[in-house]
C-alpha cells in the first residue's frame, strides 16, 4: 500500500501544482484520472521522487520514499510521459543500455534479463528493429520492459495510451493489468475509459486537489 500524506506543490512561477493530497493506493491497478493541467504529472514526478514537495509524506509500506531517493529508484519502475529514446538504436541495445544504468552489471545477466523483458511485452520478435521506426504503441511497450528492469515493487505510468489507436490502446493495457496483478501500478491519464476498463480503484484530481477517491463506477456515479 501507498500512503500519501499531505503533499503540496508550488512551482518557482507560484502554479499551485498540488494542494494538501492525502491519498491511500492498495496494491492492483490504480486510475488517477483529471484533465491536462490538473497535476497528474506533478504528482507522479513527485511520488517518483523526480521533484521535491514542499510539504507531505509518501510511505511505500512500511518505507519513507522521501527520506532515501535511491533507496526508492531501486524499488520503482517509471514511464514518464515524454519518454525518450535514441531513433537509431534497436530495442535489444536500447533495453540492454537501460539495465546497465539501472546497475545490473553482469552481461549474461543482462542478455537473459532483456530476452525475458522483451518476450513479456512481446516485442522479441522486433528486437534488431530501430526505435526510431517503432509504432506509438510499441514504443510504450518498450517503455514498459524499460519501467520493469528490477522487479520494481511500484510501476508508475504517465499518460501512456495519447495517440495509441485502440488495439494498441487495448494491448497496452492488457499488458498493465498483467504487471497489476503482482505490484502496484499507478496509471495517469485523462481518459475515463482507461481507468473504468482496468483499474480496480481510481482517484480524480482537479486544480492539484484530490476531488475522490474510490471505486471506477461508484466514484464516477458520484460525479
Ligand atoms: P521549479 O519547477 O523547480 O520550481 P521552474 O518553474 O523554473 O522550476 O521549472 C522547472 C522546469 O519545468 C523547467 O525546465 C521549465 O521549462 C519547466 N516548466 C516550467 N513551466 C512549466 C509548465 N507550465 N508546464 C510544464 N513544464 C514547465
Ligand atoms: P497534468 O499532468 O495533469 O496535465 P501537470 O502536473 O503537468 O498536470 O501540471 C499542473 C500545473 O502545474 C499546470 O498548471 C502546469 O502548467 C504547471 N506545471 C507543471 N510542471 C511545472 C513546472 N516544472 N514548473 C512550473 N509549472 C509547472
Amino acid at each position: 500500500m501507498l500512503s500519501i500524506r499531505h503533499l503540496s506543490k508550488t512551482y518557482a512561477n507560484g502554479v499551485r501544482a498540488l494542494r494538501d493530497i492525502s491519498l491511500d493506493i492498495p496494491n492492483g491497478m490504480f486510475g488517477l484520472l483529471g484533465p491536462n493541467g490538473a497535476g497528474k504529472s506533478s504528482l507522479m514526478r513527485t511520488i517518483a521522487t523526480l521533484q521535491d514537495p514542499d510539504e507531505g509524506s509518501i510511505r511505500l509500506d512500511d518505507m519513507d520514499l522521501l527520506a532515501d531517493k535511491q533507496a526508492t529508484r531501486r524499488l520503482l519502475g517509471y514511464l514518464p510521459q515524454e519518454f525518450g529514446v535514441y531513433p537509431k538504436v534497436s530495442a535489444e541495445a536500447m533495453l540492454d543500455h537501460f539495465a546497465v544504468l539501472k546497475g545490473v552489471v553482469a552481461k549474461g545477466e543482462r542478455r537473459e534479463l532483456v530476452e525475458a523483458l522483451l518476450r513479456q511485452v512481446n516485442l522479441w520478435d522486433v528486437r534488431k528493429r530501430k526505435l526510431g521506426s517503432f509504432s506509438g504503441g510499441m514504443r510504450q511497450r518498450f517503455g514498459i520492459a524499460q519501467a520493469l528492469i528490477g522487479d520494481p515493487r511500484l510501476v508508475i505510468v504517465d499518460e501512456p495510451t495519447a495517440g495509441l489507436d485502440p488495439e494498441e490502446r487495448n494491448r497496452f493495457l492488457n499488458l498493465l493489468a498483467e504487471i497489476g496483478e503482482r505490484v502496484v501500478v499507478i496509471l495517469s491519464t485523462h481518459i475515463v475509459e482507461d481507468v473504468t476498463d482496468l483499474c480496480q480503484r481510481m482517484a480524480i484530481i482537479g486544480q492539484g486537489q484530490l476531488l475522490l477517491a474510490g471505486e471506477p463506477y461508484e466514484a464516477i456515479r458520484a460525479l
